[in-house]
């Protein structure tokens, strides 16, 4: 779960969360649109209109990734949009295609409700942005849309048109090389916006600043990726390390975190893994349970396992939370602990070039 995201909806199977600065941004368009000439059921419908379409641009992109077998973890809404989260990293020609299917949901929502103006013999008002009424709201509707898809199609990271700039610029360069480009693109795009924001539009130098910061972590989860592709999780996983017999005690379990500096312990019970004890976990079942309860009644009984030769690349989503382990599994053999500590260990001692050995 991303932190700073409130709320749950799920629509078809993916759940969706609201980030805190969405909730703000929604606030700020409540308070400013009442000052307004329109009626407050106008405004309400518009605000929830435009709502609808940045979720239908998200499902877009959750439809087109299915489709390839990728499953999205969870949709976070941000002031400037959606951003899903996938179960494994696209490749660039599945990425361009996912990151098509947002934009064109939008300009699909626009084509349709020209369709239905025109059926009754109405021009689009190409000024209803500025004047609004409770007439045009079916333009100021598709106003937005076309806005909405105009903005992601920018070729420039986080939005969908950065993405589409990657998954082509990676035919011709390593997908790093790619990523910094368009990276690159997103920094100089946010910084450009910001001044005219400055100076012009106090809103746009907001819009800005979510763009600057989602190009920075959209270059620092790539660094990560290529660091890790093609590298199996045995490379890098913690071979040494404590695990508690299912009869421990709780103060067991707090002796051994004190002595040594794991934080997550896998329970056995002879040579089979039957739970994993995190701190978090361990420091709430002592609070609550003291330390003479058994650790098997506050360990997590269903922990994630990888085989050794998974590639790392694809284990990093399930790291991206902090305090996250994984148990490194072979035909039910426990072989090795990756936590995100000694993951980050090793992409600083990757950055610094040491190339990864095979044990
Ligand atoms: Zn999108």
């Amino acid at each position: 779960m991303t932190p700073g995201a409130v709320g749950s909806l799920r629509l078809l199977g993916v759940p969706i969360r609201l980030h805190f600065t969405f909730v703000l941004l929604l606030i700020f368009l409540i308070v400013i649109g009442l000052g307004g000439n329109q009626t407050p059921g106008s405004y309400t419908l518009f605000v929830l209109a435009l709502i609808a379409s940045v979720l239908l641009h998200e499902l877009g992109h959750a439809v087109v990734s299915s489709r390839y077998g990728i499953r999205t973890l969870e949709i976070v809404m941000y002031p400037i949009g959606g951003v899903a989260r996938l179960e494994r990293p696209a490749k660039p020609r599945e990425e361009f295609w996912i990151a098509v299917a947002g934009p064109a949901v939008n300009l699909a929502i626009a084509g349709l409700i020209f369709a239905i103006l025109y059926s009754q013999n109405r021009a689009l008002n190409l000024f209803a942005l500025t004047q609004p009424s409770a007439e045009n709201l079916a333009d100021r509707i598709a106003l937005a849309n076309l806005i909405l898809a105009g903005f992601n199609l920018l070729p420039a990271f986080p939005m969908d048109g950065g993405r589409m700039l990657r998954a082509i610029l990676s035919r011709l360069k390593s997908e790093y090389e790619a990523t910094r480009i368009a990276t690159w693109s997103g920094r100089m795009l946010a910084i450009s916006m910001g001044l005219y924001g400055f100076i012009y539009m106090p809103m746009l130098a907001f819009v800005a600043f979510f763009i600057y910061l989602g190009a920075a972590n959209e270059g620092a989860a790539s660094r990560g990726r290529s660091l890790t592709q093609g590298i199996p999780v045995r490379a890098a996983m913690m071979t040494e390390f404590h695990t508690l017999p299912h009869g421990s005690t709780i103060r067991d379990a707090a002796n051994l975190l004190l002595s040594t500096s794991q934080q997550d312990f896998p329970v056995v019970h002879g040579d089979q893994v039957i739970g994993l004890l995190g701190r978090n976990a361990l420091l709430r079942g002592l609070a609550n349970d003291g330390p003479a309860s058994y650790v098997a009644g506050i360990m997590d009984r269903e922990f994630p396992s990888v085989p050794p030769s998974q590639d790392l690349a694809e284990v990093l989503p399930l790291m991206a939370h902090a305090g996250a382990c994984v148990l490194v599994m072979q035909d039910g053999v426990l072989l090795g602990l990756l936590n995100s500590d000694n993951l980050s260990q090793f992409l600083l001692l990757r950055s610094v070039g040491l190339q990864p050995f095979e044990g």
